[in-house]
């Protein structure tokens, strides 16, 4: 017989929750319990705890992809990123089409520095759900990584349509900008953050590289002035506010 902690009663031994009151009858053999179980040493620290309940789970009820897209989790938070991928893998030949698991098997492969197998599952994500905002800030990441920056920036501008006033998206979009020499464009998405961000160092820093690569010289000096003012560690700015008042004074 299964009995219930919560009203104290017993049942059926088929049964895995309570049918009065909801609860999962806590005894190791009820999946329905571990899965709680699992969770619950989870949510409290105990990740190695955790891995284990999930895994006597998979070798009852071996067809569920969330499992193992939540032991893959676990893995990639313990810094185990074979096991991640192995699992989230597993999760993707039992559910080939949940955009989140191509998501999280994208960021493992990045940990694991295959950064093409990390665009592909980015890409995949996409394509199952082209809302998935988050996957487009890791293409650009991983395009950026690779030295595609057209795809980067294509991949920062559809962030963009999803999170229009997205810091990251108009921060990177300033800095791959002015990798090619695009200034003008450089200035409108690193503009857009003085109102979030005036005091950003490294938003001050590219919006000045961006306004003194257009000759806009007076801008570039008080911004990188501004940044060396609120930090005076800030050795880029520094460097170049020097840079350009030593050479007006010529
Ligand atoms: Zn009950």
């Amino acid at each position: 017989m299964n009995h219930c902690h919560e009203c104290n009663k017993s049942f059926d031994p088929e049964y895995h929750f309570c049918p009065l009151c909801g609860n999962p009858f806590q005894n190791e053999s009820n999946p329905a319990y571990l899965l709680l179980k699992a969770r619950e040493l989870k949510h409290n620290g105990d990740l190695r705890g955790a891995i284990e309940t999930y895994e006597k789970y998979n070798g009852m009820e071996g067809k569920n992809p969330y499992s193992y897209r939540y032991l893959g989790g676990l893995y990639y938070q313990l810094g185990e990123m074979d096991k991640s991928i192995e699992n989230y893998k597993k999760s993707i030949e039992i559910k080939s089409d949940l955009a989140d698991t191509y998501y999280y098997i994208g960021i493992s492969y990045y940990r694991r520095a295959q950064i093409r197998k990390a665009i592909e599952s980015f890409e995949t994500c996409l394509k199952f759900n082209p809302q998935f905002a988050i996957s487009y800030y890791w293409l650009g990441i991983t395009y950026f990584h690779i030295g595609e920056q057209q795809k980067a920036i294509e991949s920062y501008n559809k962030l963009l349509e999803y999170k229009p006033s997205s810091f990251i998206a108009n921060y990177h979009l300033g800095v791959n900008y002015n990798a090619q020499g695009e200034y003008k464009k450089a200035i409108q998405h690193l503009g857009k953050l003085m109102s979030c961000c005036s005091e950003d160092e490294a938003v001050l820093y590219h919006l000045g590289y961006a306004h003194f690569e257009s000759g806009n010289m007076a801008e570039a000096v008080n911004i990188f002035r501004k940044a060396v003012e609120l930090n005076p560690d800030d050795k880029r700015s520094e460097k170049m506010l020097k840079h350009i008042l030593d050479v007006s004074d010529i």
